[in-house]
């Protein structure tokens, strides 16, 4: 067991598994953080966020290193003959929200037009 009387385990976990974690290794140890972290839900992606709007095309979706990159056409606000417009390169991020308890959503950076 720990040396330590201050160092108490979270609440949550119990004093049984506490004992069992303390006795393994490093090595088991980051095992078992890394088995642990595949059992968690895990947050929605962009791709499980993103859906076109009315009027839009969603055309390439990539998915990059903390961002994912989006081109699609989109309507402006009058509805001319000439929607949709673009095609518009984004770059777009999951959002939380956990102060305010929404859910999260899509944070939208507009890069410009593509050619
Ligand atoms: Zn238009």
């Amino acid at each position: 067991m720990s040396q330590n009387p201050d160092n108490r385990p979270d609440s949550s976990l119990s004093d049984d598994l506490a004992e069992r974690l303390s006795d393994l290794t490093e090595s088991e140890l980051r095992a078992v953080i890394s088995h642990a972290e595949s059992l968690l839900p895990r947050p929605p992606t962009v791709a499980d966020l993103l859906e076109a709007r009315p009027g839009e095309e969603i055309l390439d979706v990539e998915e990059r290193d903390g961002y994912t990159k989006v081109v699609k056409r989109q309507p402006c606000a009058q509805g001319c003959e000439e929607c949709p417009h673009g095609p518009y390169l984004y770059h777009v991020r999951v959002e939380k929200h956990p102060e305010d308890g929404e859910g999260p959503s899509l944070h939208w950076q507009f890069l410009g037009p593509v050619r």
